[in-house]
């Protein structure tokens, strides 16, 4: 098993990424060290410069992830913007704020940020289209699930195994593996 420091505070996205990351050879070991959240246009430019900051801080390689819910009717926001939408509103003045509104869809969409100490960033990004529930249903999962739906069940409905087969987590870490797998096959080489 390969093993990577995933720095983040939320205990959701370590246990998501556990359970996507071991069938592919990795295992995940949590930092809470934090890192400053730019305030930014795109989870790429967050998650390249935390995973950069930390890299260099614990002076060892690093993944971090910054995701969001982009909704269509209000132009993609809150997008890069989401977690201080969900401190300030909440699922629920989001549902009011798309009162009446036919069109729906969303995605969400996350970024692993990966770092080496001295070396450039790297991200991963990872989306899964659906449509803003009508009402908040389910308690399972954390953040936007229990609003977000795909094919009539939210994520906060869905068992953790099921979103994690579909999720914009899963997506970004497959994609983020497979370059780790790459790169370490390329550096054997060299
Ligand atoms: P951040 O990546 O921690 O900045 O998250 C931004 C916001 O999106 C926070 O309010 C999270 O709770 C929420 N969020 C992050 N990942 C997910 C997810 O997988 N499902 C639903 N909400 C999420």
């Amino acid at each position: 098993m390969r093993k990577i420091i995933f720095v983040t505070g939320n205990s959701h996205k370590v246990s998501e990424a556990t359970r996507i990351m071991a069938p592919l050879g990795m295992e995940i070991e949590q930092n809470n060290c934090g890192y400053p959240e730019l305030q930014e246009d795109t989870l790429e430019a967050i998650a390249g410069f935390g995973a950069r900051w930390a890299a260099n801080k614990l002076n060892c390689e690093v993944m971090v992830d910054d995701s969001g819910i982009f909704i269509d009717a209000l132009s993609g926001f809150p997008g890069p913007y989401s977690a201080y939408v969900a401190r300030t509103l909440g699922n629920e003045r989001i549902l009011k704020l798309l009162d009446g509104e036919t069109n729906r869809c969303a995605y969400l969409k996350c970024v692993i940020g990966y770092c080496r100490p001295g070396y450039e960033p790297m991200v991963f990004g990872g989306k899964v289209a659906g449509v803003i529930a009508k009402d908040i249903r389910g308690n399972l999962g954390f953040g936007y699930d229990p609003i977000f739906e795909v094919s009539g069940v939210t994520f906060g409905e869905m068992a953790d195994e099921e979103k994690n087969r579909i999720s914009h987590r899963y997506r970004a870490l497959v994609m983020f593996a497979k370059w780790l797998k790459e790169k370490n096959n390329i550096n054997k080489i060299l």
